[in-house]
């Protein structure tokens, strides 16, 4: 049989915010692929329920409590994986928060509490994960941004400047450790349909049909939406590419 480049069979992925929405589809995607998934997040109950949507798929599945706006969870992360699962492959950087306000109504500490976990969290995740990587032989880092990592928005301050902030550190990362086999990258969804999503349309008049208009695809994104490009970037057949932003948006991101 030739080697399928896609396959992740013996490989071991931990996956933030793997309990729900899009890290979940991720997660799910990997799995199919065969690798073994830790998913972690804060809430346990949403924990076991993915993890029992991943074991069908033959591999193994663990859920690790974690606050990722805590850098000692962060620290402990990627170690506690390789604990649970023997070996770490594949980290990706997907919990996230967002907090819809104004600039002149933001407060410090929600500015504080949306860079933290979603920018500082992932350049703590992956540092601690570097040495398990290394170890590995080589290794996968997958950065979640967002259109707001491209585009600015009168309620996005925060979300805007952890995201954008993410494609950069992608970049360094990427540039920092390609001699270490590591390839890091970043996927930019467009508009999904998750509990971000739905609190998003709830949130913003008219952002629902806004979305559906400007989108080529005419449609929001769905979670399964990412599993592709997820695996992709996962395996060996993306060994070539790194320091890459990819929007999955249906072209919203292109279209005049
Ligand atoms: P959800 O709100 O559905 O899921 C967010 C996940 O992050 C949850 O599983 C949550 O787990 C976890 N999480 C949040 N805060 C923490 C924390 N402090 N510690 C550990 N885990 C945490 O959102 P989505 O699935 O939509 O979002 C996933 C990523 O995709 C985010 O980075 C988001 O910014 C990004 N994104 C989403 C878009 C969309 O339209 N939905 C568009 C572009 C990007 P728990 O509940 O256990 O805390």
């Amino acid at each position: 049989m030739p080697h399928n480049p896609f396959s992740l069979s013996g490989r071991v992925a931990l996956v933030t915010g793997g309990n729900g929405g899009i890290g979940l589809a991720m997660a799910r995607a990997l799995a199919r692929a065969g690798a073994d998934v830790v998913v972690s997040g804060r809430d346990a109950t949403k924990g076991a329920e993915a993890c029992a949507l991943l074991t069908p798929f033959g591999g193994r599945a663990v859920f690790l409590s974690s606050d990722i706006a805590r850098a000692d969870d962060c620290a402990r992360l990627p170690d506690d994986a390789v604990q649970a699962l023997g070996r770490l492959d594949i980290l990706v950087n997907n919990a996230g928060i967002v907090a819809r306000r104004r600039p002149e109504e933001l407060t410090l500490a929600e500015w504080n509490g949306v860079i933290t976990t979603n920018l500082t969290s992932a350049f703590l995740c992956a540092q601690s994960a570097y040495p398990h990587l290394q170890a590995a032989g080589g290794g996968k880092i997958i950065n979640i941004g967002s259109m707001l990592s491209l585009f600015g928005s009168s309620f996005g301050a925060a979300y805007g400047a952890s995201k954008g902030g993410l494609v950069q550190l992608t970049r360094s990362l990427a540039t920092a450790w390609a001699a270490d086999r590591i390839q890091v990258n970043a996927i930019l969804p467009g508009w999904i349909e998750t509990a971000m999503g739905d609190s998003a349309r709830a949130e913003v008049a008219g952002l629902e049909a806004r979305v559906i208009v400007r989108t080529p695809a005419g449609r929001w994104g769905r979670p399964e939406d990412l599993e592709g490009v997820a695996v992709f970037l996962a395996s060996r057949a993306s060994d070539f590419v790194t320091g890459a932003a990819i929007p999955v948006d249906g072209g919203f991101s292109i279209a005049g």
